[in-house]
């Protein structure tokens, strides 16, 4: 469903990607991991192409990434990306914040929208939220509304990068709890995290990075108690 092949990428000097190869298939739950700076946040932006790359093809659904205009709005539509800040719009309502895009980019008439904002807000438990506004609620509720806005889009693949690490720990399993739930849903999901718990239990992948390089590529098991390159065992030493 989504596949990366040899995929590179600068800023200015600092080669940030290089050769990235990687296929993330339908229903597929892959989990990045990695020292800081080495390329996992830049990897998922480019999957939605929130930044252009150098070389190599990056396709969903079988389709390279389209360069503007209408398509990459549907491409953006397709790709749901939830980040650390929960980047709700403060001056609408929390279930506004989940009508907004179906309404604009889908065209969905309001009715319809709403309802299936509520019965978002309701999976992800913040339906009695709906008419308060993002700064009346938790973190970890806002976070939750964030990862229903990005599902009212119907998307194809979720991307998370650390939703979870600007929450207070008291909030962080809320948040972890429902990206589980979508998981046994059968959702295919990209997640950039350091929950290790999370990883183990939901992840059918787990990619390391280092360096701007995929080094290792491997189930949970082989990742967590056999991995293979010093660079993870080192990582894995130091978080574990
Ligand atoms: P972290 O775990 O800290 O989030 P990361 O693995 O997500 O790290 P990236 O954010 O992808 O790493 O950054 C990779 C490298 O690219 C870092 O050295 C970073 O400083 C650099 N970088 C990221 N964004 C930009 C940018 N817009 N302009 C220049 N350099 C950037
Ligand atoms: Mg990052």
């Amino acid at each position: 469903l989504v596949e990366l092949s040899h995929v590179d990428k600068h800023y200015d000097k600092l080669h940030v990607l290089k050769d990235i190869n990687l296929t993330v298939n339908k229903g597929e739950v892959l989990v990045v991991v990695g020292p800081s700076g080495s390329g996992k946040s830049t990897m998922c932006r480019t999957i939605n192409r929130l930044e252009t790359i150098d070389s190599g093809v990056i396709r969903v659904d079988g389709k390279p990434l389209p360069q503007e205009g209408k398509e990459l709005a549907n491409l953006r539509a397709e790709v749901g990306m939830v980040f650390q800040s929960f980047n709700l719009f403060a001056n609408k309502t929390i279930l506004e914040n989940v009508t907004l895009a179906p309404i604009k980019v889908r065209h969905m008439d309001k009715k319809e929208a709403e309802d299936l904002a509520m019965d978002l807000l309701d999976r992800v438990g913040v339906a009695s939220q709906a008419g308060k506004m993002p700064s009346q609620l938790s973190g970890g509720q806002q976070q939750r509304v964030a990862i229903a806005r990005a599902l009212a889009m119907r998307p194809k693949v979720m991307l998370f990068d650390e939703p979870t690490s600007a929450l207070d720990p008291e909030m962080v399993n809320e948040v972890l709890d429902v990206m589980v739930e979508l998981a046994h849903e059968g959702m295919t999901m990209i997640c950039v995290t350091h929950e290790m718990g999370f990883a183990r239990k939901a992840a059918d992948r787990i990619v390391f990075m280092a360096d701007g390089r995929i080094l290792e590529s491997g189930t949970p098991d082989e990742f967590f108690d056999h991995p293979k390159t010093d660079r993870a065992k080192d990582f894995l030493s130091k978080i574990l």
